[in-house]
Formats: structure tokens, C-alpha cells, sequence
């Protein structure tokens, strides 16, 4: 990884980091108001209604108190019970809660009249209500303490914003989606443009040179008048062709870019006879391989082969594969290029002796610009096989690859037939 790629990761890390404890903390904020204003809102509402209840309460009990003669002990706390309950009726059912505890006290004498819970009064209720009333006994304006508490009080509230907490989350959510979205585009389009200037640069590099050895190459042809000995000549022409070679691979790479860059829109789709176009093909590689003494081999044996694609990109494919095969083979190339068809499609099999690839690398050759470096000292970008993998990708076919290290590889190229 270069300082680059580090940078931009730990830029990555560190912006999500932030974000993220930005929008935990916007969520504990909104989370506080909406609880308190909630809140607010039940105890308002509550107070309201138990105002209500209280008031009309003591108008009856006094109405109703009013035409007894005595009123027995009993009988005061039966109208306490009765208030009670139109409480819990008309406050707690339409709250939704459960077990809410009424007490209501006298002030005067501080006797709790009636509780439907404990005796004990403490200042966590919720509710507390004052409202005063005329005694029936004494006849005189008694003080009492109404007391209304919701148990839970807290999970009640909590109960009542989940929709708009679990829509605060999805939000939040939703925000670091897009988030981790945008900086993952703008930090693969940084990569991308270091890659492409990486890429030019290399490409220079490397066309300087082949055009350099093979104009010292014709400078000595030239020196000497054309007149040297066979076997200088033929050592001048192997340099020339060979770095010929090497230019025309690079023509090749720079070509696949822009087919790939443009993708499908470019593509020519005809008929394409892949057993013509293979022998075509090897025909270009025939002097390459006999040149190092080895062979090239071909086992055509596809009793369909032609299917619906460009010709040119699939070209690209098997050249590309060839000339790997060619490239990383140390001692002479034995290239075996086989086909087979089935009622889907035809296989194309590249198989070479070379260095072979390691296990842990044959998920990775099809990334852009990934390269084995230590089992090899041939130059090159790592983009051969990943034009190869989005070339085959574009005709709807599969790729698949076998090595063994030391020993050679396979690829297996499988291209359905298309519609006809
Ligand atoms: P390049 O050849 O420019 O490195 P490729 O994408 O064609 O790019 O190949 C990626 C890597 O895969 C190469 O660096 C090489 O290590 C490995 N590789 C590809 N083809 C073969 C092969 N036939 N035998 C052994 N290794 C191969």
C-alpha cells in the first residue's frame, strides 16, 4: 500500500469516526428535547385531566353530602374510592398505562384518605396535584393533595417516541450509508486518477526502451553498412523483434483501456468463429514461441464454434493469454490451446509449462493492476488479465484458472454461444 492509499484510509477512518460521534450526539440531543417535550406533555395532559376530575369530584361530593345527615367513615372513603377510579379511567386508560398510583391526602391533618398503593409519598410522582375542596364534616374549606404517579414513567415516555426514534435511526443510518458511499467513490477516484497517472508514466517508461535498443540495433546495421556476420544479424534482428514485441504489447494494453473504459457501448457484435480466429491468432505467435524452441499446440475440438460476440475483443483475450503464457514460462513454451463445446457454449483452454501462479494469488490476477512480483522478473502493468476478465465479462461468459507452481497453468475460457 502507498502513502497515498494509507492517507486516504486513515483520512476515511477518521472522517467516519467523526461523523459518526457527530450524529450519535445530534441523536442524544434531539433524543433529550423530544423526551423532556414528551414528557411535558404527558405530565400537562395529566394534570389537566386530574384537574378536571378533582373539580368535579368535590362539586358532587358536596352536592351529594349536602342531603345526608351523618356521614359515616365508610361512606367519605366509598367517594374517595369512586374519584379514584374515574382517574384511573379517564387518565390512565387513554395513556395506556397500567397500575398508576392515586393517593389522595387531607393537608389540614395530614391523613392520606385513600391510596389504591402505598402510604408513602415520595416527590418522584409524577403528577402531583393540589386541589382544595369543602370538607362534608366540618363543613369548612378542607385542603387535599391529590398524588397521581405513572410507574415506569420513564419507559412510558420512551414507549410513546419510538416512531420517531426508530425514524431518527433509520435517518442516521441512512446518513452513514450515503456517507461511507460518497467517500468510498471519491477515495476509488483518487486511486483511480493516481493509477492512470502511475499507468502513463510507466507506459513512457517502458516505450523508451525497445525504441531505444532497436534504433542502437539498426544504428549498427547501418555502421557497418548491412555487411555483418549471420549470426550478428540474427542476434540484432531477435533484439528488434522482441522489443517489437514489447511495443506491440503495450499498443495492445493501451487499446484494451479505452475498449474496456467504453465498455459494451463500443462493442461490434457478429459472428465469430472461434477456431478461425484461434488459428489466426496462433499463427501471429508461431515465430515468438519456435524462437525460444518450444511449441504450440492446438487440440480444436469444439464441434460447435461460433458464437455471437466482437471478434476484436475476443481476439484480445486469447492474446493476451497467450502472450502471458509465453512470457512466464522460463524454459522453452510448451503451449497447449485446447477446445471443447457443450450445448451452451465452447471452452477455450490456454495451458502453458511456465512458473505457475501460488494458490493465494489466483483469486487476485484478475484485479487491475495486481501482479505476482517474486516469482518473476517480467515486466508489465498486472492490466493483461483484467482486460481479459472484463472482455469475457462483456460476452456473458466465465473464466477460470488452474496452476500448479512450477508446473504451469491453465486458463479456461468458457464463451456462450449468443443469440443467433
Ligand atoms: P502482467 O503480465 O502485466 O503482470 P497480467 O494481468 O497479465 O499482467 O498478469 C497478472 C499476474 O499474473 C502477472 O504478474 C503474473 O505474475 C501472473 N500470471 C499471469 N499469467 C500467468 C501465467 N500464464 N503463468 C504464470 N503467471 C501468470
Amino acid at each position: 500500500m502507498n502513502s497515498i492509499q494509507k492517507n486516504l484510509k486513515s483520512l476515511y477512518f477518521v472522517s467516519s469516526v467523526f461523523l459518526l460521534l457527530i450524529l450519535v450526539l445530534v441523536f442524544l440531543i434531539l433524543h433529550k428535547y423530544a423526551y423532556n417535550y414528551e414528557k411535558s406533555k404527558v405530565i400537562q395532559a395529566t394534570t389537566i385531566e386530574l384537574q378536571k376530575n378533582v373539580t368535579q369530584f368535590s362539586i358532587d361530593f358536596f352536592e351529594t353530602n349536602q342531603q345526608k345527615d351523618s356521614i359515616t367513615e365508610d361512606h367519605f372513603k366509598e367517594q374517595f374510592r369512586v374519584m379514584a377510579s374515574k382517574i384511573d379511567q379517564n387518565i390512565s386508560k387513554p395513556l395506556g398505562v397500567e397500575n398508576a398510583i392515586i393517593v389522595i391526602k387531607n393537608l389540614n391533618n395530614n391523613k392520606i384518605e385513600f391510596s389504591n398503593g402505598s402510604n408513602e409519598i415520595t416527590d418522584k410522582y409524577s403528577a402531583p396535584i393540589s386541589c382544595a375542596f369543602i370538607s362534608p364534616v366540618s363543613g369548612k374549606l378542607t385542603h387535599y393533595i391529590c398524588y397521581y404517579d405513572i410507574p415506569n414513567f420513564k419507559y412510558l415516555i420512551l414507549g410513546h417516541l419510538q416512531l420517531a426514534m426508530s425514524f431518527t435511526i433509520t435517518l442516521i443510518i441512512l446518513l452513514i450509508v450515503v456517507f461511507v458511499f460518497i467517500i468510498r467513490r471519491w477515495i476509488s477516484g483518487v486511486k483511480e486518477s493516481k493509477l492512470k497517472d502511475d499507468f502513463f508514466q510507466n507506459i513512457t517508461h517502458e516505450l523508451k526502451t525497445p525504441i531505444a535498443t532497436t534504433s542502437i540495433a539498426t544504428d549498427i546495421f547501418k555502421k557497418f553498412n548491412y555487411e555483418l556476420p549471420s549470426e550478428k544479424i540474427k542476434t540484432y534482428i531477435n533484439i528488434i523483434v522482441d522489443e517489437n514485441r514489447k511495443m506491440k504489447q503495450i499498443v495492445d494494453d493501451l487499446l484494451t483501456i479505452s475498449v474496456v473504459e467504453n465498455g459494451k457501448s463500443k462493442m461490434i457484435n457478429g459472428e465469430v468463429n472461434i477456431h478461425d480466429l484461434l488459428n489466426k491468432t496462433l499463427k501471429n505467435f508461431q515465430f515468438v514461441v519456435e524462437e525460444r524452441g518450444g511449441k504450440l499446440i492446438s487440440e480444436l475440438n469444439a464441434t460447435q464454434s461460433v458464437v455471437v460476440g466482437d471478434s476484436s475483443y475476443i481476439n484480445m483475450i486469447f492474446t493476451n493469454l497467450i502472450d502471458n503464457a509465453i512470457k512466464y514460462s522460463k524454459d522453452a513454451p510448451i503451449i497447449n490451446i485446447t477446445t471443447s463445446s457443450n450445448q451452451y457454449g465452447i471452452s477455450i483452454g490456454v495451458k502453458d509449462n511456465g512458473i505457475g501462479i501460488p494458490s493465494d494469488a489466483l483469486n487476485k490476477i484478475f484485479h487491475k493492476t495486481y501482479r505476482i512480483k517474486n516469482n518473476h522478473d517480467v515486466k508489465g502493468f498486472g492490466l493483461g488479465l483484467y482486460f481479459v476478465k472484463q472482455l469475457v465479462d462483456v460476452h456473458h461468459g466465465e473464466i477460470n484458472v488452474k496452476s500448479t507452481l512450477n508446473n504451469g497453468t491453465e486458463f479456461i475460457v468458457f464463451l456462450p454461444f449468443g443469440k443467433k
